[in-house]
């Protein structure tokens, strides 16, 4: 790999030391689960759940004599994916035998791509904020078998092992060492898990196991060569990743201002601990003998494959994100919230097509999506619909009712469903645009507070109270705007 540092160095990322400022240098290896419903090689169940050792074919446990067949859709979800992070597709992979032992994985060896994978380099834009738009590279996507597991805690002196994960198709993604601090090694892994379950390739489930990362940590002097990394393996959530980065580049500033070195090893994250400690150094890696696998031809595909899941590709994050900010005028916050899931954008757009942008916006990212991480539900068991929600902005733009009656409206369809228009009909919720009424509830208002109307002559803040009375009178119900016009003329302010 070349180690191309693209990156000027920020000095808000910088970490301060008692010899001076460090930065950190991270690289991510992300393995994604495919979404399939058979393995790589084999047509055994994926369904995660079943009974240990129920999606097990010959195969899979690699009985003498088996033999793998590749999984076109294992295939097409990994291309697809390789399209979805821009990166270059390679019409030629092959694949290599990676070889350890582990009672895990009973073939002796792992199937994986070594030196031809089938996606090489790519991009992925970081969206971070006011620190603006981030490159990070992908360095290549690479096809390979999951293995077993192995069980230790059901038996005082047995342990063991569950294949129905043995064989299950993973896309190990890995990353540039362009990552500059643990936000953006958060926002990376959140992206790329937004970018996989917008294409449908991944589900990202981090707890069951479907998305992990392996990351990969150096310190330097700013700007400076790239130091010894250590790789911290297998974490899985994203509030891990961000603690153990933390941990680690701490522990090698710590080691290199004693005049220590910093050893390659492989680390694990303890989260009880929040620390990482050795797994195994450089020297006792294995050599894993990478070569060919002599029963799979090299994996070819023509560029009429590759353009036709081109085609088909949903509009990605980054697209839809522009497009909300164009279409509908709303900032890029706005849109980086809306487009979080698909789901999520889709609600917005049902919301908001034909109506003003940024109402819709404020009120699904405000009310509607506050509402739901309060209650911890998401918009697929939502107890409002977009229809309603969009019925609730038209009368907020009709001037029908006020922003905070709209508020009182929406916990009344939330709770009890309904058309929002009959609701505010029946209910009499409508806001009192009529001039004639307001002026005569100002009338009364006027006449029976003489004192009030001395003061507020001196004071022209005071009006204040006199809009209080008249939204008291109305029950809320007056529109605000013509109250203030009417009062001032009545007062002569
Ligand atoms: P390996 O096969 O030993 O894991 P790779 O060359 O595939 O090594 O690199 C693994 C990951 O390590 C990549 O994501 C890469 O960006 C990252 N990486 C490489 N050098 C450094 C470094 N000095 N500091 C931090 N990360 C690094
Ligand atoms: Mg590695």
């Amino acid at each position: 790999m070349s180690l191309v540092d693209t990156r000027t160095p920020d000095p808000k990322k910088f970490i301060k030391g008692a010899t001076g400022d460090w930065e950190m240098v991270i690289g991510l290896e992300i393995h994604a689960q495919i979404t399939s419903e058979s393995k790589l090689f084999s047509g055994s169940s994926t369904k995660f759940g079943n009974a240990p050792n129920s999606n097990v074919s010959f195969v899979d446990a690699a009985m003498p004599g088996m033999l793998p067949t590749i999984n076109q859709e294992c295939v097409r979800q990994a291309v697809r994916t390789g399209l979805g992070l821009k990166a270059k597709i390679n019409n030629r992979s092959i694949f290599d035998r990676k070889n350890y032992f582990y009672p895990d994985l009973p073939q002796g060896y792992q199937i994986s791509q070594f030196k031809d994978p089938i996606v090489g380099e790519g991009i992925v834009y970081l969206d971070m904020g006011k620190d603006g738009e981030v490159e990070i590279g992908i360095e290549r996507l690479h096809l390979e078998q999951d293995a077993g597991k192995s069980i230790h805690d059901q038996h005082p002196n047995m342990s063991f092992i569950d294949l129905n994960r043995s064989g299950v198709a993973l896309m190990e993604i890995v990353s540039k060492p362009d990552i500059r601090s643990s936000e953006e090694a958060r926002t990376y892994i959140a992206k790329i898990r937004t970018i996989l379950r917008y294409l449908g390739t991944c589900d990202g489930n981090m707890e069951q196991g479907s998305l992990r990362a392996d990351i990969n940590v150096s310190v330097r002097a700013p700007g400076g060569e790239f130091g010894t990394r250590c790789e911290i393996k297998n974490v899985n959530s994203m509030r891990f990743a961000v603690a153990a980065i933390e941990y680690e580049a701490r522990r090698q500033i710590d080691i290199l201002e004693d005049g220590g070195k910093i050893d390659q090893e492989t680390r694990l994250f303890d989260s009880k601990s929040g620390k990482t400690r050795s797994m195994r150094s450089k020297e006792e890696a294995h050599d894993y003998r990478y070569f060919p696998d002599p029963d799979l031809l090299p994996l070819e595909f023509d560029d009429e494959f590759v353009a036709a899941l081109a085609k088909d590709l949903p509009e990605l994050p980054d697209e839809k994100h522009d497009r909300f900010v164009n279409e509908y005028s709303i900032t890029s916050y706005d849109a980086s919230v809306l487009i979080s899931s698909r789901s999520n954008a889709d609600f917005f757009e049902n919301v908001a097509k034909g109506r003003d942008g940024k109402l819709s916006a404020n009120w699904v990212i405000n009310e509607f999506f506050g509402r739901l991480a309060k209650e911890e539900l998401d918009v697929s068991n939502s107890p409002i619909s977009a229809k309603q929600l969009g019925g609730i902005i038209d009368l907020i733009s009709s001037s029908d009712i006020s922003g905070k009656i709209a508020k009182d409206l929406f916990e009344i369809v939330w709770g009890e469903g309904g058309d929002p228009a009959d609701i505010v009909e029946k209910r009499s919720m409508k806001q009192v645009s009529d001039t004639g009424a307001i002026e005569k509830m100002i009338d009364d208002i006027i006449s029976a507070n003489p004192e009030q109307v001395e003061k507020v002559k001196l004071k022209p803040q005071l009006i204040g109270w006199f809009v209080g009375q008249v939204m008291k009178a109305s029950q809320g119900k007056a529109n605000p705007q013509a109250v203030n016009k009417i009062l001032k003329e009545k007062l002569g302010l």
